[in-house]
């Protein structure tokens, strides 16, 4: 992750140690973390779904 000391979702810079490593604010983090929650969830649905059809 590029850690510019800015958020890479909405370029607020970044004032923890935490947030300037994952490259996100913590709000953005969590947004980011939701997100790609939801594409691993839809992923395992096909994923479920292929299984059942084989
Ligand atoms: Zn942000």
């Amino acid at each position: 992750m590029g850690s510019n000391g800015a958020c890479a979702t909405c370029g607020r810079k970044l004032i923890d140690k935490k947030s300037m490593e994952r490259g996100f604010g913590p709000v953005c983090y969590e947004k980011y973390l939701k997100a790609k929650q939801q594409e691993d969830f839809e992923r395992n649905q096909i994923t479920v779904y292929e299984a059942l059809g084989e």
